[in-house]
């Protein structure tokens, strides 16, 4: 495993960095403060400049216009733009398109890929993810409640989605339902594509998430899909292909997710030390000189490097064996990196002291929306266990021909 960054990944991450600290962490102040519809297009400007920089879509295949990188040198830029809420926005590589598009791209029929992949990719439209629902664990989704009986040509969906990442403003929305309630349970499920525009799909609101409803790709919607009809050409890969689909979306989803958070990590350890440098905590003294500070900032450091090399390791995998070979590594870096993450945004705070709580760093906001690192695409406990799982099987297996 060689880590090494290449000559023109060396020039495209410069230009990443320069881009951030120049164009998109100025905005920051206006996104903390303002609803985000008024910031949008001074957004849309910034995405404009990165695709004639070259940089748009770096994840997405070269044949609708994205970057073609492959995931261990997306890793590095996921890091370069997660330092900031806005960078995988304006780069055109947000979660939850990103996901989607991977999944349109592997499983989409032609005309599916002309209507929704192509806009997609070139960030015209926006799409969201609706599986979770209120009633049911989303920790075990085979245990679901909505439905798409087939009626002629036509899906009519039932039922009730929350925590649909980004269906505000979105236009298409790739839902999962049972087709078919009396197959083996991970058969019963399909995915299917909705445009949101479809009568009988409600969203109901975008929910409160730690104090704040949000609005378009910064927020979590309520759905009703009541008798919600769309054409039989709508459903995405085989029937009863929705749990292998969202497993296919989910370890790839995850690592972009812990991708991004290294990059909160590195923005949260250089906020942490910046202020532990320049607070005068008494006559001659900051808080850089106090011990316990020096010993946080170490620690983070140490943490953060080995969340990132792991991480790396991942990616790695998954590039030359596939993520299936890879289950064990994202299982870890799910619970390892989000934890880490949050330690360091904590720490990063308290060494803020009051101005730690307020919106006028990035903390609080990394703070509150993250929390939720540790409950989706998986909660902590899911994959501790699935990971110990994979590994007691061996010795189990030992065991068994021991015995
Ligand atoms: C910010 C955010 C964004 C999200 N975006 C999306 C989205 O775009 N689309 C979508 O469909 N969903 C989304 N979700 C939903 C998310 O995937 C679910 O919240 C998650 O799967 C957990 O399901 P649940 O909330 O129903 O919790 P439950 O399944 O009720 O679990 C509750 C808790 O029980 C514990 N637990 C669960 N299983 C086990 C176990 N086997 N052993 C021990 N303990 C266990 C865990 O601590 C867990 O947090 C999002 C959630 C959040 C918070």
């Amino acid at each position: 495993m060689d880590f090494e960054l290449s000559e023109k990944m060396q020039t495209v991450l410069a230009m990443i960095d320069e881009f951030m600290r120049e164009e998109v962490l100025p905005l920051e102040r206006f996104f903390l403060n303002e609803p985000f519809t008024k910031l949008l297009p001074r957004i849309e400007e910034k995405r404009r400049a990165v695709k004639q920089m070259g940089l748009w879509a770096p994840n997405h295949p070269e044949e609708y216009g994205g970057m073609g990188l492959g995931l261990v040198d997306h890793a590095r830029v996921s890091e370069a733009l997660g330092v900031s809420p806005l960078g995988h926005f304006i780069f055109g590589c947000h979660a939850p398109d990103a996901g989607n598009i991977e999944i349109l791209h592997q499983y989409g029929t032609e005309e599916q890929k002309q209507r929704w992949l192509a806009p997609l990719v070139a960030g015209e439209i926006r799409s969201c993810f609706s599986m979770t629902e209120p009633e049911m664990p989303g920790s075990n989704p085979v245990m679901m409640e909505t439905t798409a009986v087939k009626d002629g040509d036509d899906y009519v969906i039932n039922g009730q989605k929350w925590y649909t990442t980004a269906a505000d403003g979105a236009a298409v929305a790739v839902v999962m339902a049972v087709t078919d309630p009396e197959a083996p349970p991970h058969r019963r499920a399909s995915m299917i594509l909705v445009p949101t525009d479809t009568p009988g799909f409600d969203l109901v609101r975008n929910l409160n998430v730690m104090g704040h409803a949000g609005e378009g790709v910064f927020s979590h919607a309520e759905i009703l899909y009541h008798s919600c009809r769309v054409p039989r050409a709508n459903l995405l890969g085989p029937e009863g292909h929705g749990f292998v689909i969202a497993q296919e979306r989910l370890g790839p989803g995850r690592i972009h997710h812990c991708m991004r958070w290294l990059g909160i990590c590195k923005r949260a350890l250089d906020l942490m030390c910046r202020r532990a440098a320049e607070r005068t905590i008494a006559p001659g003294q900051t808080l850089a000189d106090k011990e316990i500070v020096q010993a946080w900032i170490g620690e983070c450091a140490a943490r953060i490097a080995a969340a990132r090399a792991l991480t790396l390791q991942t990616a790695w995998r998954i590039e030359r064996h596939g993520w299936k070979e890879a289950r064990q590594e994202i299982s870890a870096i799910k619970f390892l990196v989000a934890d880490t993450m949050l330690e360091v945004v904590d720490r990063a705070l308290q060494v803020h002291g009051g101005l730690g709580m307020t919106d006028d760093t990035i903390l609080a906001f990394f703070y509150r929306h993250e929390r939720a690192a540790r409950i989706y695409d998986g909660p902590d406990e899911v994959h501790k266990l699935s990971l110990a799982r994979r590994i007691l099987r061996d010795y189990r297996d030992d065991e068994q021909r021991e015995a």
